[in-house]
């Protein structure tokens, strides 16, 4: 390494990590005017978060931990979301059906308290605890757009009817959905257009403190070229590899630990015919969702597993597949089975290691650690979830801010994301439009294009009158106009980028049809860098 300490900082703040929290202090930090770099060894949100149930929510199973604090920031977070990201973000209601051998994770707090004061109960979760909570969900984070709690009766309504008889009353109560890798994404554009440089495919193999600049090392991994970088200080957010970072690459003596819990959950055909989510409470104490998903399918999850290695790829086992199909089997009429599941996914949550006994108590709060020894400062972000990122970001920046007078304050709450320059209930009326503009999509594409790029599907479209004015069709409605728009303004490079981050069209497209895709990728990419060479 060149050792450059009376040059000047390429960079006050360099990020490791292009997931949602790194990509969320490099936005934050460039829109305070500080100079940024962000790298990720992959593609954006290629690891932790693009692998989320994909929701903005409080968490009320956290209530039952005493996660209050965390609870109520996310409540309050859900809707300040749902503004600024109003095309990728929507509200969601969950349906809870209550039976009376409901059952506690016997290691919480409030069922061991419970324990003690009711013992009759034998660890069972009652009707009243579930009001109580779902009234301090609905009341802890104060609510604008999003409805409050109400009971159902199961045996009169559309939601009851895919369930099996025992169960006739629920309670519905909201939160809301997001497209987990497509806000990493738009993070990432946002802090490019206030400056931040974006470095994907850019692995950081050493970073070393030299006096009050840290010199770091990364590598191209399309090409294996390796240059240095140097910044003010170095921020952590490498998700799963925030120990090896801390531990292999700073070499740093931190004692802070992360705990990795891998979760899985399995897609299938759509299990059911309303737009509301179920939430289902295990014998076992946990709980699952079911979930509408890409218009046509029913997500189904999660799981709470140990996960060693970060370099290991978390797959959905077969143990998971089968817990999952069978739990669900409770609630559902139809049992749901194996050969239902048409794709499965998998990925691992790093949590702060606070010696919690089972995976499932480990608090899903973040930790944000300092270690400024022997000069420049380094932040290590632990934890974190997508719905606190914003937050997340907010309270790192209140670490990084004193070392740079020159920063500007806070300013994300109410700012969007591109293409989410309109409100929330607007959102039907930009896809009615859409379609209107565009007659040839129909109602599910229009849907899909809104869903993923809010006004800038305009943009893509531009002054197209049929399918064939966008180029090449790959199937499932995407187009060479939409691909081009990908790697142009959204770093895609691979067809396994489009197809599984930037959109969910991998569902929907078969193997010749992704080959076609994958070749005229690397068409485009190559016709655009020489184009840029003239
Ligand atoms: C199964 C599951 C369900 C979840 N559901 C929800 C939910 O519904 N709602 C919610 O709010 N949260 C949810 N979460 C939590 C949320 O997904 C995570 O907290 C969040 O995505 C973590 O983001 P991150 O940026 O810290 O990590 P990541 O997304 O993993 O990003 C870290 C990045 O760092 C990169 N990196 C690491 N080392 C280096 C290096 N040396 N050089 C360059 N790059 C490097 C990695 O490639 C990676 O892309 C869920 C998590 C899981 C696992």
């Amino acid at each position: 390494m060149d050792d450059r300490s009376d040059a000047a900082a390429d960079y006050d703040l360099f990020v490791i990590g292009g997931g949602i929290n790194g990509c969320g202090i490099a936005r934050d930090a460039a829109g305070r005017g500080l100079s940024v770099a962000l790298a990720e060894m992959n593609d954006l949100a290629s690891a932790t978060s693009s692998a989320s149930t994909k929701l903005f929510h409080g968490g009320l199973r956290y209530l039952e931990y005493f996660e209050v604090r965390l609870v109520r920031e996310s409540l309050i977070e859900r809707e300040t979301l749902l503004k600024a990201m109003p095309h990728i973000s929507w509200p969601m209601r969950f349906v809870l059906p209550f039976h009376r051998n409901m059952r506690f994770d016997n290691s919480t707090p409030t069922s061991r308290l419970l324990n003690t004061v009711m013992p009759w109960m034998k660890g069972r979760r009652p009707g009243w605890l579930i009001r109580l909570g779902l009234l301090m969900y609905d009341n802890l984070g104060g609510r604008e757009i999003l409805p409050g709690t109400k009971t159902i009766d199961l045996d009169r309504s559309v939601e009851g009817k895919p369930l099996k008889d025992r169960f006739s009353h629920a309670y519905e109560y909201s939160d809301a959905w997001v497209q987990d890798s497509r806000l990493v994404v738009l993070n990432a554009r946002d802090a490019q257009a206030r400056g931040a440089d974006i470095l994907t495919r850019t692995k950081v193999t050493e970073a070393e403190r030299i006096g009050d600049h840290w010199q770091i090392k990364v590598m191209n991994r399309r090409s294996g070229s390796e240059r240095t970088i140097r910044a003010k200080m170095l921020v952590n957010a490498g998700g799963p590899w925030v120990g090896d970072v801390i531990r292999t690459k700073v070499r740093s003596n931190s004692t802070d630990g992360v705990r990795l819990v891998r979760g899985s959950h399995i897609v299938t055909h759509k299990l059911y015919d309303h737009e509301k989510c179920y939430f289902f409470q295990g014998r076992d104490g946990r709980i699952i969702f079911a979930i509408p998903y890409e218009q046509d399918f029913t997500l189904i999850g999660t799981t709470d597993s140990e996960q060693d290695d970060p370099d290991k790829k978390p797959e959905c086992t077969e143990e998971e597949m089968d817990y999952l199909c069978n739990f669900a089997s409770e609630y559902f009429e139809k049992p749901v089975t194996r050969d239902d599941i048409v794709w499965t996914y998998s990925g691992v949550r790093p949590l702060y290691d606070d010696g919690a006994k089972s995976a499932t108590a480990a608090t899903r709060d973040y930790t944000l650690k300092i270690d400024e020894a022997g000069g420049a400062p380094l932040l290590n972000i632990f934890g974190g979830k997508i719905t606190t990122y914003r937050r997340l970001a907010e309270h790192a920046l209140e670490k990084i801010v004193p070392y740079f007078p020159q920063a500007t304050g806070a300013w994300t709450a109410g700012a969007t994301l591109p293409g989410g320059d309109f409100k929330v209930v607007e959102t039907r009326g930009r896809i009615d439009q859409l379609e209107t503009d565009y007659p040839f999509l129909g109602p599910k594409w229009a849907e899909r294009m809104i869903r993923h790029y809010g006004n800038e599907a305009w943009a893509i479209l531009g002054d197209a009158n049929s399918e064939e004015d966008l180029g090449a069709s790959f199937g499932a409605t995407l187009t060479e106009a939409e691909v081009l728009w990908l790697i142009e303004k959204e770093y895609a490079e691979t067809a396994e980028d489009v197809i599984w981050r930037r959109t969910k069209l991998g569902l929907k497209l078969d193997e010749p049809q992704v080959d076609q895709i994958e070749s005229f990728m690397r068409d485009a990419q190559i016709a655009l860098k020489e184009r840029a060479a003239e």
